[in-house]
């Protein structure tokens, strides 16, 4: 990439005008809104600001796969049914050969970028990315999206090194941009229930924080669903707003909502059931919760340019609701996916149904890059 589609890559979007600071919502606001706003009222403001931030009404999708290049955790969250130990018979690393085979298929397919984030696996140590990073630019073109916040804490601890010192080896080495995965809810009282092992919310930050400041753009995600309550949900989407307002190193915003299947948590919470004892809502989030949730995010990260709606947790039609409940992204089409189907929700797409689905839904669906840079537009 020359220095000047860098230097756009990394400062043109941050240039976007937003939403006058005087006139954004409170936290208290936005937690009364939450608990008592009319669901269309509050699909109704976001779509507003929706068609304030993107009039030219397109909905974005990237083409990209999701690599998990191991299942061996060491945090062993209680929410997650991906990981392994690495005793496990389905414990897995996985070799170069495939992983460059499923890059290759990716590129076959007009992909643009590979989502690869894994486990920490107790074996691997800096190195192994570095040239995990290296061997994949020498052979191809294509955008690394990878190693969310808890992954590079740990290669960073691992190695003795400060967030900044690992994010340059790992950016010099081929890493390009870092996704927002690990963020939960950023409430450490939660997270003691969720995942005690993993970092706490300050740190998730910091993370993300480093990486703007060194000119890397990022996504931010917040799963909820869970054991959260509606304050837990604001403080997030405050951190969030917060962090944006002094770097604007955020690309986009992508709330999901936590699945039971498969999970410790779930799993505990039967138990405690059995016993007589109150459980925690274990439910998927129903539809209104995702779209109230996925509103509220549109309305309160003004300066947030793109919210994404989830479809892999919510399933095709869900996702053509949410672009006027404040969506104007589609992710992306996922040619593969482990971490959610591991809890036995498994919604596979092609790039054509998302096409079909967001021109149905009234808009033009256009494929975009990691960057948010519109490649090609499908106008009718
Ligand atoms: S959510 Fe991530 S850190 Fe937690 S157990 Fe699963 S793979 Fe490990």
């Amino acid at each position: 990439m020359t220095k000047e589609k860098q230097k756009k890559n990394t400062t043109e979007k941050r240039m976007r005008p937003c939403i006058p600071k005087s006139d954004r919502i409170t936290k208290k606001e936005a937690l009364s809104m939450l608990k008592n706003a009319d669901l269309l009222d509050l699909g109704l403001t976001a779509d507003n600001m929706r068609n304030q931030l993107h009039p030219e009404k397109i909905v974005t999708f990237v083409v990209d796969r999701n690599i998990n290049y191991t299942n061996v955790c060491i945090n062993k969250c209680t929410f997650c049914a991906f990981w392994r130990d690495k005793a496990d018979q389905d414990a897995y690393t996985l070799d170069r050969d495939t992983l460059f085979a499923k890059i290759e298929e990716t590129l076959g397919l007009g992909g643009t970028q590979i989502l690869i984030q894994g486990g920490l696996h107790p074996d691997l140590d800096i190195d192994y990315y570095v040239d995990l990073l290296r061997s994949i630019k020498e052979r191809f073109k294509i955008n690394i999206h990878g190693f969310s916040p808890p992954e590079i804490c740990y290669i960073a601890d691992s190695a003795d090194l400060t967030l900044r010192e690992t994010l340059q080896i790992l950016r010099q080495a081929g890493l390009d941009s870092v996704p927002g995965g690990g963020a939960e809810i950023l409430s450490d009282r939660v997270r003691e229930v969720l995942s005690p092992r993993k970092i706490k919310s300050s740190r998730w930050l910091k993370v993300m924080e480093t990486a703007h400041l060194l000119g890397m753009r990022t996504t931010a995600t917040m799963m909820f669903g869970s054991i959260e309550s509606p304050e837990d949900i604001i403080t997030h989407l405050e951190a969030i707003r917060d962090l944006q307002d002094r770097t604007g190193g955020f690309t986009a915003f992508i709330p999901w909502s936590f699945q039971p299947g498969n999970t410790e948590l779930s799993a505990e919470a039967r138990k405690r059931k059995s016993r007589g004892g109150v459980t925690p809502p274990l439910q998927a989030a129903t539809a209104v919760e995702y779209l109230k949730v996925l509103a509220l995010s549109r309305i309160y990260l003004d300066n947030v340019d793109n919210i994404q709606a989830s479809w892999v947790t919510q399933g095709l039609k869900l996702a053509q609701v949410a672009l006027r409940f404040g969506a104007n992204d589609f992710g992306s089409t996922m040619i593969e996916e482990n971490v959610v189907a591991s809890t036995g929700v498994s919604v596979r797409t092609s790039k054509y149904e998302i096409i079909n689905a967001i021109r149905a839904a009234g808009f033009i669906p256009a494929q975009r890059d990691t960057y948010y840079n519109i490649l090609r537009r499908w106008e009718t």
